[in-house]
């Protein structure tokens, strides 16, 4: 399996080096050359398998000359973390069912994908004898997960900047209690836009950049999109088995990467395995427009809501989808795009059939997501986090006849207010964010100029 940009710029490379290299150099997004397929009597026999197994069977189809054997070891040790046996399981509640993939180490979907990516960096490296300095800026929630994905690591050093003061308590706990040697928490005197801007700026500056192999962790790296193709498929085949061979997912949507997951997913599987996605936004909606009318287009501010992590106007990974929908085109993605740089929109309205075909969309305001939450609580006495609500909500407004899969991307504690506010009632914290509290914490405190920042990087990077 050789993996190419989806501005086709580059020579076509290994799955090892498409993890390394992230972005593609020609400013694109890495793929396969061409998706794979499983046929009805292969998925039939994979419909016992245990999340790990099933993981290695899906993985493999992908990661071309990796060794098996070595695939392995990384799975188990990135799903060892979890604290549930299945690593994802599914629960029903009334009509729907309920993917939860928040047993992870920070409460939140994005430890599927980084506990691995993290396992996969480690093994690089070591491989090829060299080190990687990972600098990323964080909201609150994709920082922890990165934290926790390469924490001890060997030749792996991170920093994780964000805005002192303006995450959630818990958000920045989960962050600056890691105290491992290679982990380096700074908490910028300012907004997050304020740190994104310096981890930015280090980007920018190539001969840093090339001197201390800064990585990045963001949802572009294919290795993230891969690790969330598993769980579509384990959860499809949980209700392979209990007899429903088609099923929609819904799936609350901010950068377009685990959505896009679906989609592979989708072509994975025999056809009509997974029949619609339904793509769920919060107020938000630049997406929700996009599938409805065909126009891509940025439409003032963000919003901010109750789902912080889907605040967002770009979606990074919609230049994925784009390829496709442009018949692998990589000469028109780049046209698009360039069009979409210029003006902050692109119009694909001759192609509207082909996205209806590939999705449907609801955008849930934030009264609809709190509403939500409340109204699941009393007639299922199940906790939905906001985002969750946001394609619970999706889902019960576009459901057809076959049953909906629902992704459950954090856990209700971790945004606790919220699920109080809407149901009345005190989320009673998990083992592993209760403790947090009274843990050594680690951080340093600075103001927001990059030259400060770079030099506190240099001190502490490997090199
Ligand atoms: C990141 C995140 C999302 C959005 O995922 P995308 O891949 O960006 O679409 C949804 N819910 C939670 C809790 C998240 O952390």
């Amino acid at each position: 399996m050789r993996y190419i940009s989806t501005r086709g710029d580059i020579p076509s490379m290994d799955f090892n080096e498409a993890v390394m290299m992230g972005l593609a150099r020609d400013g694109g997004l890495l793929l396969p050359e061409a998706l794979p397929s499983v046929t009805s009597a292969k998925l039939n026999s994979w419909v016992n398998l245990p999340y790990q197994y099933l993981a290695v069977e899906v993985l493999s189809m992908f990661t071309g000359s990796l060794p098996r054997l070595d695939l392995e070891v990384m799975v188990e040790k990135s799903y060892g973390s979890f604290r549930h046996p299945q690593v994802t399981p599914v629960r029903k509640a009334g009509e729907l069912y309920i993917l939860e993939l928040f047993h992870g180490p920070t409460l939140a979907f994005k430890d599927v994908a980084l506990q691995l990516l993290g396992n996969l960096f480690e093994y690089e490296l070591k491989k090829s004898g060299s080190f990687m300095n990972i600098i990323g800026a964080t909201s609150g929630d994709t920082g922890s997960a990165a934290i926790y994905g390469v924490r001890g690591k060997e030749g792996i050093n991170i920093f994780i900047l964000h805005p002192d003061g303006r995450t959630s308590p818990i958000q920045a706990l989960q962050m600056t209690t890691v105290t491992d040697a290679n982990v380096f928490n700074i908490g910028v005197q300012g907004t997050f836009d304020d740190a994104q801007s310096i981890v930015k700026e280090l980007f920018n500056d190539l001969d840093f950049r090339d001197t201390y192999h800064l990585g990045a962790i963001n949802s572009i790296n294919w290795a993230r999109v891969l690790a969330q193709v598993v769980y579509y498929v384990y959860s499809s085949l949980k209700l392979r088995k209990a007899g429903f061979e088609s099923v929609d997912f819904s799936v609350p949507t901010g950068n377009f990467g685990d959505i896009f997951a679906g989609y592979v997913a989708k072509q994975l599987l025999p056809e009509g395995c997974i029949n619609r996605l339904i793509l769920a936004t919060n107020a938000n909606d630049i997406l929700t427009r996009f599938v409805n009318t065909g126009e891509y287009a940025i439409h003032g501010d963000v919003t901010h809501t109750s789902s912080p992590s889907m605040d967002i106007q770009i979606a990074s990974n919609f230049e994925r989808y784009l390829y496709y929908l442009r018949g692998q085109d990589g000469s028109e993605v780049k046209a698009d795009m360039e069009e979409f740089a210029r003006t902050g929109r692109m119009n694909l309205s001759e192609l509207h059939d082909q996205v209806a075909a590939d999705f449907a969309s609801f955008s849930v305001s934030e009264e609809e997501t709190i509403a939500t939450i409340g109204e699941f609580f009393k007639q299922h006495q199940y906790l939905l986090d906001p985002h969750t609500a946001v394609g619970v909500r999706a889902a019960l407004e576009l459901k057809q006849d076959r049953p909906v899969i629902c992704l459950a991307t954090a856990h209700p504690a971790k945004f606790g207010d919220a699920v109080q506010k809407a149901t009345g009632k005190e989320v009673t914290l998990p083992a592993a964010l209760a403790d947090l509290a009274g843990k050594e914490s680690r951080c340093e405190i600075m103001a927001a100029e990059s030259k400060l920042i770079r030099e506190y990087i240099r001190q502490h990077a490997l090199s």
